[in-house]
């Protein structure tokens, strides 16, 4: 009948087609069974309107290998096309700079498919020779046969065919012979077409008679046409749910909870969301939600189009609003997209405050689970913290759980300090931290547990959000100073006592690399233990941000700083003093007031009037002043290592911070054994 050339401005299309979309290949499936799909669906609508009334017959796609021949056939009963029909919509690809177009997206072979209407096409990625034989459904239709070699000619002609619809077949080239294997064939149906409402069927189903399998009469029918997220919600149960889940996610566990996505404005957007149970950090992979376009499989790279956070969750989304077609960085920025993402964020959150709200005890139980996805999602979308604010939960020590505004009800009266900050105590380590939970309980504080992952950076975050609220590590600070109600009392020690307890103490403490202790004496109580070893909750934090930033080494080389609390108010400190003074107090009773004497006359000349002959001898006094300090603090060191009591102060404190170990452990025990 004709013979033409393919309208394409480019004259050598399909070598480009070939070469670039090579990696890609295996998509001339989904586009042909797609289109047979799309043509069977118009002749329904068509039929519905009533502008086809002749019998529509049993709508499927039948997908055939003939490995001999070294075809496969794609054939339909749809619409089918006409002579003009496929001089309209198969010769005519119309564009321009398909050259330049096609280098640019040389990577995303989808781009160029989609983008350009290529979809037919692309059975040239695997295909010599495509033949189209068609039949159109309008009223005397002439049936149509096209075939094109892969150059830019085609030939067509009129033919004889019977039933109403279109068989496309691709004579495979000889790179592409993976594909005459019909294992293949069916796990790609399976793959892009297992959703697809018109039945598509590939071979028969076979059974197991006499030592092998035989083909039965039923069609193996690959896909299940409709799936559920394509159903109203009000339909289905739970079973419903689960049973899909298990379809999609063979081999896993049951998901904690789904969320059925269902949006028609302001754009078109259905699927079901699962949260899985994540039992390990294998578990958080990623690419688990499959993207649909009417029910065909796009891909299962979701960036953008899902919050980020939200991309452990597991299932299916279908949109047709969605550009497929274009690279990521241009979905990223689409604002049809951010609309999507931040209606899917949206639902999420609602779905959980209403499992919060309906049912608390089930919330609860599913929250260790489900915590660490909350809390990154709160730490990287605004949005989903402010909604997440009302369902977020802090458990305590006794395994409790607090939304954010019961907590503050529970605490406010018993832990705000002085400036009215409600103070939030926390471990990080309930076996670790246990006796500084203990007395910070016994002082009737709550205790909360945060030892996630991300609990650090949504501790800061929640204090930069929530009023007046601060979190306290418990062994940050001595249990009466954890929360300063009202302002410190002063020690009720003298200068030279102060100087001799602080001198002992330190000579007893170790002396490691990169760690720092110094001795702070302070008013307790009789009843408080005799010394504690603290770390101060802004030098940890400081240190621990200063790691985490990447590149900067300096986090690592910044030393841990610990307190040793010297309980000046109980026995044992008193009793230590007092032997102190008796044996030592002589001796450094003199050497005090000669520093004391040394600093009146650095002061005298070191003052701005001070004669020329004063001024000059300032550095002998410092020396002067170094040298009894020096004699002063040798005199301390060598009463302090005749004393087994200070250093068992010492080591105790250090034990009860988990920081005894290894050969000052061993020394330790060695002295209690002592001791008894
Ligand atoms: P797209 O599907 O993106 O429009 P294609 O190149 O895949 O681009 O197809 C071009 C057109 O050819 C389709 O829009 C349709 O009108 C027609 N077509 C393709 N395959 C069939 C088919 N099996 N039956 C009827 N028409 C078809």
């Amino acid at each position: 009948m004709a013979n033409g050339k393919i309208g394409v401005t480019t004259e050598n299309i399909f070598p480009v087609i070939k070469k670039f979309l090579y990696s890609d290949n295996e998509i001339f499936l989904r586009e042909l069974v797609s289109n047979a799909v799309d043509a069977s669906r118009k002749l329904q609508t068509l039929a519905s309107f009533g502008d086809f009334k002749g019998d529509m017959g049993e709508l499927k796609v039948s997908v055939s290998v003939d490995k001999e021949n070294g075809t496969i056939t794609v054939s339909d009963h749809g619409i089918g096309m006409d002579d003009s029909d496929i001089e309209k919509y198969i010769n005519q690809i119309a564009f321009s700079g398909a050259e330049e177009f096609l280098e640019k997206y040389k990577d995303t072979a989808n781009s160029i498919i989609g983008h350009f209407g290529l979809g037919f096409y692309s059975a040239f990625m695997v295909a010599d020779k495509v033949v189209i034989r068609s039949l159109s459904y309008k009223d005397g239709a002439k049936a149509v046969e096209w075939s094109c070699d892969g150059s830019p000619e085609y030939e067509m002609h009129h033919i004889e065919k019977a039933e109403r619809g279109t068989e496309i077949i691709l004579h495979i080239d000889s790179d592409s012979k993976e594909y005459l294997e019909k294992d293949r064939i069916i796990a790609l149906l399976k793959k892009y077409c297992r959703f697809l409402p018109i039945p598509v069927v590939c071979g028969k189903k076979q059974e197991w008679k006499d030592g092998s399998y035989i083909d039965t009469d039923e069609d193996n029918v690959v896909n299940a046409t409709e799936p559920l997220w394509t159903r109203r919600p009000a339909e289905l149960n739970d079973d419903d749910y689960l049973r899909f889940y298990r379809e999609l996610m063979p081999g896993r566990e049951d998901p904690l909870f789904w969320i059925h996505l269902n949006v028609d404005y302001p754009f078109t957007l259905t699927g079901i969301l699962y949260f899985p149970k994540v039992n390990s950090n294998i578990d958080l992979q990623r690419n688990r939600i499959q993207l649909y376009c009417n029910q065909v499989y796009v891909t299962d790279q979701v960036e953008g189009v899902v919050p980020e956070f939200m991309t452990i969750m597991q299932g299916v989304i279908d949109s047709p609003d969605i550009p497929l077609n274009v690279s990521r960085s241009y979905l990223q920025a689409d604002r049809q997209v951010k609309k999507i993402s931040s209606y899917i964020s949206k639902k999420v959150a609602e779905k959980l405050e209403r499992l919060f709200n309906n049912d608390r005890p089930e919330f609860e139980k599913k929250w260790d689970d489900i915590r660490i996805f909350i809390e990154y999602g709160m730490l990287t979308d605004e949005k989903f913290f402010e909604s997440a604010r009302k369902f977020f939960l802090l458990k305590n020590t006794a395994g409790k759980y607090f939304s954010l505004e019961e907590y503050r009800s529970l605490t406010e009266p018993t832990q705000t300090d002085k400036d009215s900050t409600v103070i939030y105590l926390y471990t990080t380590d309930s076996t670790a931290q246990f006796a500084y939970i203990r007395r910070a309980e016994e002082k009737g504080y709550d205790v909360l547990v945060m030892d996630g992952e991300l609990d650090g950076h949504l501790m800061s975050l929640i204090e930069s959000k929530e009023e007046k609220i601060r979190f306290v590590r418990v062994d940050s600070d001595i249990p009466e100073h954890l929360i300063h109600k009202s302002d410190e009392t002063a020690s009720t020690l003298s200068a030279e006592e102060s100087d001799i307890l602080t001198g002992i103490f330190s000579a007893s403490l170790p002396k490691e690399n990169g760690t720092n202790y110094i001795v702070a004496l302070e008013s307790v109580n009789e009843k408080g233990a005799p010394a504690t070893l603290t770390q101060d909750e802004f030098m940890r934090r400081m240190k621990r941000m200063a790691e985490q930033q990447p590149g900067m080494s300096f986090g690592s080389q910044l030393p841990d700083s610990f307190q040793l609390v010297v309980n000046t108010d109980s026995a044992a400190i008193r009793q230590i003093l007092k032997s102190a003074d008796e044996a030592i107090g002589n001796e450094i009773r003199p050497i005090l007031s000669e520093i004391s004497s040394a600093n009146d006359e650095l002061a005298k000349a070191k003052a701005p009037d001070a004669s020329d002959e004063l001024k000059a001898s300032a550095s002998g006094i410092e020396s002067q002043i170094a040298d009894l300090r020096e004699r002063q603090s040798r005199i301390i060191s060598r009463y302090a290592d005749s004393q087994p009591s200070i250093r068992q102060i010492v080591d105790l404190a250090l034990l009860q911070a988990g920081k005894l170990n290894g050969q000052a452990l061993s020394e330790f025990i060695d002295r209690s054994y002592s001791m008894l």
